[in-house]
């Protein structure tokens, strides 16, 4: 089934200069239906990951998101979300898989390098929070 998902460049990515080779890793097997480079507020940060308002990491989480600018993408490709995740690999970048993107481009559990939707029912709304209905024409 095509489908479509949210991807995050995240600040620690950015600013290390590895948003060009996370791109190019990421157009090997999926397309980018948009694109857009911001840097978020506390409140949309927040309200992004509003989820995890009641982990112990909630109020870092926000910290590191707001440190620098993001690139968030919108991808779309046959089975596009559990594609994207298994090419991030896991929230530990410790426990990820070779040649995955935490494997290659995170630090820690914490500035992991990139986000990706986890499910068809959270793409939905997250592609939604960043991209409205026209830039996915
Ligand atoms: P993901 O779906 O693989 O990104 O993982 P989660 O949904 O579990 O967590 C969301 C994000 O919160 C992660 O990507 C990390 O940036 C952050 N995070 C998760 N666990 C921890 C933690 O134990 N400590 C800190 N500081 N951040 C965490």
């Amino acid at each position: 089934m095509i489908q479509r998902t949210l991807s995050i460049i995240k600040p620690d990515a950015v600013r290390a200069g590895n948003a060009g080779k996370i791109i190019a890793d990421i157009e090997k097997e999926l397309k980018i239906v948009s694109l857009k480079r911001l840097h978020l507020t506390k409140a949309q940060a927040g309200a992004f990951y509003a989820v995890h308002a009641e982990k112990p990491f909630y109020q870092e989480l926000v910290e590191f998101m707001t440190s620098g600018p993001i690139i968030v993408m919108c991808l779309e490709g046959e089975d596009a979300i559990v594609r994207y995740r298994t090419l991030m690999g896991a929230t530990n970048p410790e426990k990820a898989a070779e040649g995955t993107l935490r494997k290659k481009y995170a630090a820690s559990v914490s500035e992991n390098a990139v986000h990706g939707s986890d499910a068809p029912e959270t793409a939905a709304v997250e592609v939604p929070f960043f991209f409205s209905t026209c830039e996915l024409i």
